[in-house]
């Protein structure tokens, strides 16, 4: 019998506001230990949270990035539960009304296009941080309070590789919208998997198994690719799979019992008194939607269809927005956009690493791009020219056709002038002119570099190439 994964994902993402999520403590990574606490995030008694309004906006709008609804009333709910490093023995989060419900995320998987819906994400609050020594243990509370997004896929992910894929997804929508930095480096984004097996064809789930804490991206493939076959491997043996909680080993490459599921009244989850229910009006609603930006996906095959790009060009755009904003503003007037796009992602951002220039200080003119390969596509200068000129338009700011003047570069289509350097090469080449007459193709291709060379560049190699085989066949 076969047997397929059915998994879902619960990824944890730090907002990225400046201040904790109920109190005016910085939200900072890398301060000294227990210097961004106050006594609300401490949870001492007698303290009141006060909500952080760019948490709540930020929450919304990832709702709206994740194509949820955004329900008209939400609320917070207390989390019981006691862990060293949660001060108020509570988390405060959002139970059964929270913030955004009901989208999904698209992304490219396997040469086609996935879709992964999102039951919910959520807002809640993040815990400190227990430290182990070799004689004691110490908790830093500088993250407690910081404020947490939960995102929860619905179980429609079948494979560690489409949910790696959709991890890096949802990540690029998060970065491009402002939303969080995602860096993993920094504890920023975190996962809890829930996966289970089942054989093909059958509707009902398997046990669902959670595995907790997961911290990068690879973690998770590595951990649903020991996980998947362990659970096949118990149900084909006659063995019986139950609910419960594992930890990922990152470096034994294994999962471990951590314990049999708790169930949500565990939790004792109850509405949080100390917060107003969250009511947005249609106003602040259409303030936080005026922030949404166009998503990773869209804006590749906006690049691809609109610009005629190939998918690497468009990706390489995607990957660097402020190169990308710079492309749209140039490639405006261009005819040939492709040829544009060339020209910024190979010689501009090398030229820019090369010399450590801001983007923003680029000399070149909007235009003068696009008139540079005009200049090449008409045949009025080499492609080989055109980057000595590309790289005195780099340094001066000067028009390409202003180069091309100043430095006499124009290529040379006087046939009569060509017909002068490809007799005077085929004169001193004797040897590679026989070569050719007896069929050997490549000295050709000698004799053409041998007259570019002469002409430094400028004779049009097209015209240089029927030229010498006519001569040399004759
Ligand atoms: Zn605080």
């Amino acid at each position: 019998m076969e047997y397929e994964a059915v998994i879902g994902l619960e990824t944890h993402v730090q907002l990225k506001t400046k201040s904790k999520m109920w109190c005016g403590c910085a939200n900072e990574f890398g301060a000294p230990p227990n210097t961004n606490v106050c006594p609300v995030c401490l949870g001492l008694p007698g303290v009141l949270p006060v909500a952080n309004e760019e948490g709540l906006r930020l929450t919304v709008l990832t709702g709206y990035l994740l194509n949820c609804s955004i329900p008209s009333f939400a609320k917070f709910d207390r989390k019981n539960y006691f862990y060293p490093d949660a001060p108020k023995n509570y988390q405060i989060t959002q139970y059964d009304k929270p913030s955004t419900a009901h989208g999904f995320v698209d992304f490219e998987f396997a040469g086609g296009m996935s879709r992964v819906r999102i039951t919910r994400a959520h807002l809640e609050e993040d815990v400190g941080k227990n430290f182990h020594f070799a004689r004691n243990s110490g908790v830093d509370f500088n993250r407690a309070g910081v404020p947490l997004l939960e995102i929860v896929s619905e179980p429609d992910l079948t494979s560690s590789d489409m949910a790696y894929t959709y991890l890096n997804a949802l990540k690029d929508i998060l970065i491009y919208g402002g939303i969080s930095d995602c860096d993993m480096e920094k504890g920023m984004v975190r996962c809890d998997v829930n996966v289970s097996v089942r054989p093909v064809g059958q509707k009902e789930l398997g046990a669902k198994i959670e595995i907790k804490n997961m911290n990068s991206f690879s973690g998770v493939r590595r951990a649903l690719d020991y996980e998947i076959p362990r659970q096949i491997a118990v149900v084909k043996a006659g063995g019986k799979l139950s609910q419960e909680t594992r930890r990922w080993d990152d470096v034994g490459g294994i999962t471990e019992l951590m314990r049999s599921k708790e169930q949500a009244h565990d939790y004792r989850y109850f509405p949080e008194p100390d917060l107003m229910p969250f009511e947005p009006t249609a106003a602040w609603l259409e303030e936080v939607s005026r922030r949404v930006v166009e998503l990773p996906l869209a804006r590749k095959q906006r690049f691809m269809t609109a610009y005629g790009l190939p998918a690497p060009d468009a990706e390489t755009f995607v990957n660097d927005v402020p190169l990308a904003d710079y492309f749209e503003q140039v490639t405006a007037t261009a005819k040939n956009p492709k040829a544009v796009a060339n020209w910024v992602i190979n010689n501009l951002r090398a030229k820019l690493t090369e010399t450590g220039t801001p983007l923003a200080e680029v000399k070149i003119k909007p235009a003068d791009l696009p008139d540079l390969v005009a200049l090449v596509d008409g045949g009025k200068i080499s492609s080989k020219i055109a980057q000595d000129v590309f790289a005195e338009m780099f340094a001066t700011g000067e028009a390409p056709a202003a180069i091309v003047e100043k430095k006499g570069l124009a290529q040379v289509s006087d046939t009569g002038a060509i017909e002068k350097l490809c007799d005077e090469v085929i004169a001193a080449n004797p040897k590679s002119a026989e070569d050719f007459r007896a069929g050997k193709g490549a000295a050709l291709n000698f004799l053409k570099g041998q007259v570019m060379k002469l002409s430094k560049g400028k004779a049009n190699p097209g015209l240089v190439g029927e030229i010498l085989e006519r001569k040399l066949q004759s």
